[in-house]
């Protein structure tokens, strides 16, 4: 393992066991959506608030492998406080990066970064993403 996989298993690991905004506020205007990961067990709940196009609150909820638990506390302390057309491109770009496809370098994707590798673990990228599009859908849903 290089210097760089290190630092970023760490950062995996960390959110993994320190979770940021986990905890669903179920309250009016909140948007929710749930998604499960059969083929891993992954069963994560994200929840949303916009508020004047800003993403106000992103919260999460569930259970699941480390991949897909510490991915959804990323996701939310990345696009927590982003403009919801900010957020949305940051979430296009992670996923590109995911599936190994090219992507706008320029987008800074702070510590979602950390997940580069799972691309070369094709079973994997369902657990890194799930808690994204859950977001994307709870976003849309809320428009
Ligand atoms: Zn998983």
């Amino acid at each position: 393992m290089d210097k760089l996989e290190r630092l970023y298993r760490q950062v995996i690991m960390e959110h993994y066991k320190n979770p940021r905004n986990k905890g669903l506020k179920n309250k009016d205007g909140y948007h929710k959506v749930h998604i499960k990961n059969p083929s891993c067990g992954d069963d994560i709940t994200v929840e949303t608030k916009v508020e004047d196009g800003i993403v106000k609150e992103v919260n999460h909820e569930g259970s699941g492998c480390s991949i897909c638990c510490s991915s959804a506390s990323v996701m939310s302390e990345t696009l927590k406080n982003k403009p919801v057309e900010k957020a949305l491109q940051i979430k296009d770009e992670y996923l590109k990066m995911l599936m190994d496809k090219d992507r706008d370098e320029t987008v800074e994707l702070e510590d979602a970064i950390a997940y580069v590798g799972v691309k070369k673990f094709p079973a994997r990228i369902k657990c890194a993403s799930i808690a994204w599009k859950a977001f994307e859908r709870a976003i849309k849903e809320s428009e």
